[in-house]
């Protein structure tokens, strides 16, 4: 069992300037959705602890070696992290498992994901190189990129240490000093995070780790202490961090929802089109941002494709979360899976036709179990087809193969899209039309071939800016020219 053991309570929950502190907040109780029964309970920051750990990152970042150390170096605190993850991996993929309601498998590719997030941005540090300008002969200009400063970061509960990892490591690469707060629905994975943190001996106050929850996490936006802020949830949270920002003129960065569809073309491969859609969608029940949610299917192909998504949807597992063979936990809360069932209910009165799922599965009726649910026959309007559900529910509408590009934009959201046909030329077509961060042509590969490579974000309501690859590290940078006068 690891030490952050999740069968007892956890009053100093908070990892302020490389030590274990209690908060003065509220108490969170952290439960287990596949039953509902407490796991633990959980001590918020309070605002006190907001200004102690912002006060710790400031002292790291003015007065201590992190951002002036060789690039190098940082990367190679980084490369420990890594490692110091990959040792942990199974406790750590089994707090995230049990508390988020993910299948052990899922959870521990994401465990390792996160190592492999470390380990990129520890090599690409030393890589943050800025340029010359050319402006003639009197003088010498150049660029450097340097850190922002002092970063507040918010997580959800979807991936609780794949987005701390996705927002630490970059950050700190960068020579920023980091306030991380996690969601009061999973913040145990975290606390060995920090324990990895304090084991490896990064500098004390360059990464400080919070419990909490709104209140917790709206202090932290509105510090006047933080440079900037770094934000992944949901759409309308997202308005209020920025709104929140402004009054400060915070940079910020922001990860929010989506609705992202899937093109299926007549001459698509629709076998290997049907499988990947059914990961695509029901991966982690639904509770991903880029969850493809929306399917269009060109009409000469539709039933078929129907057909197949529904063969393929039969033989996902749903059950328990420590099972290997498990496909689909449960969903975070139970205010949640009611969302997810009213949503379910309104397809069915919109006219949209249930091909499978709908509801609670039999056997499973403690937890918040929800039946991977296909609705065919949807159109446009109807709130499962516009509004992010973040469950296993999936529209399928037919379409033209003319109308491709604009149903899929029509969206608010702009996270992510798959595209399936052989004619690569009318796949790139469409990929160029497309109003969405992220497009998968003829695949759906698992997240440890993407890794850290690909920068990740959202058009229009999905967000502002990248994570991972080069500008996810670019993000946490500021750049500045120098010009010197080399002739008088
Ligand atoms: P949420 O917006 O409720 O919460 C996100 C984080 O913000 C949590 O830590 C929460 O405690 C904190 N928070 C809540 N209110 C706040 C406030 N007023 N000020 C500051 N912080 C506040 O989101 P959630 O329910 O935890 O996560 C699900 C959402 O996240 C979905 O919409 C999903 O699409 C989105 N998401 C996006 C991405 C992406 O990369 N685009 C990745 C994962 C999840």
């Amino acid at each position: 069992m690891t030490d952050v053991d999740i069968s007892v309570n956890h009053p100093e929950a908070l990892f302020i300037n490389g030590q274990f502190v209690a908060g003065t907040g509220e108490e969170i109780i952290v439960c287990n959705p596949s039953n509902n029964l407490q796991l633990t309970t959980v001590r918020s920051a309070g605002k006190l602890q907001v200004d102690a750990a912002v006060a710790a990152a400031r002292v790291a970042f003015t007065q201590g070696p992190w951002p002036n150390l060789v690039p190098f170096e940082r990367g190679q605190y980084l490369s420990r992290i890594a490692q110091a993850i990959e040792a942990r991996c199974e406790d750590i993929a089994r707090i995230d498992a049990i508390s988020s309601g993910k299948p052990i498998k899922g959870a521990r590719r994401e465990v390792l994901g996160a190592a492999r997030v470390f380990s990129y941005y520890a090599g690409l540090a030393p890589d943050l190189t800025g340029s010359t300008i050319p402006l003639g002969s009197q003088n010498f200009a150049f660029t450097s990129r340097e850190p922002v400063g002092v970063v507040g970061q918010l997580v959800p509960w979807n991936f609780p240490f794949l987005a701390a990892a996705w927002k630490l490591a970059p950050a700190l690469a960068a020579g920023c000093t980091v306030v991380l707060k996690t969601s009061p629905f999973t913040p145990l994975s975290a606390l060995v995070l920090a324990e990895i943190l304090r084991s490896i001996d990064l500098p004390k106050g360059v990464a400080n780790i919070l419990s909490g929850g709104q209140m917790a996490g709206s202090a932290l936006v509105a510090h006047p202490g933080i440079d900037m802020i770094s934000f992944t949830g949901s759409t309308s949270t997202g308005a209020a961090v920025m709104q929140s920002a402004a009054a400060g003129i915070k940079r910020v960065a922001l990860e929010l929802g989506g609705k992202s569809p899937t093109l299926v073309f007549a001459d698509a491969d629709l076998a290997a089109a049907a499988s990947a859609s059914v990961r695509a969608v029901f991966g982690n029940s639904g509770q991903s941002c880029s969850a493809r949610s929306r399917i269009y299917v060109e009409s000469a192909v539709y039933q078929e494709f129907v057909a197949r998504l529904e063969a393929e949807t039969a033989l996902l597992k749903i059950g328990a979360v420590l099972d290997e063979t498990t496909d689909l936990g449960p969903l975070i809360a139970r205010e949640h899976w009611q969302r997810v069932d009213e949503l379910v209910r309104s397809g069915t009165k919109d006219g949209a036709r249930l091909i499978c799922g709908g509801g609670r599965p039999v056997g499973l009726e403690d937890g918040n179990y929800f039946q991977p649910t296909i609705f065919s026959e949807t159109k446009a309007g109807m709130r499962i087809v516009e509004e992010e559900i973040f469950g296993p529910v999936v529209a399928v509408a037919c379409m033209d193969a003319s109308d491709a590009i604009d149903l899929a934009n029509d969206s608010a959201f702009g996270l992510s899209a798959s595209i399936w046909t052989k004619d690569l030329t009318r796949a790139l077509k469409v990929a160029k039309g497309l109003r969405v961060g992220s497009i998968n042509i003829n695949a759906h590969p698992s997240a440890s071939q993407i890794g850290a490579f690909m920068p990740f974000g959202g058009f229009k309501q999905s967000g502002i800016g990248r994570e991972l690859g080069r500008q996810g590290l670019e993000q946490y940078t500021e750049t500045k020219n120098v010009l010197i006068g080399i002739e008088s």
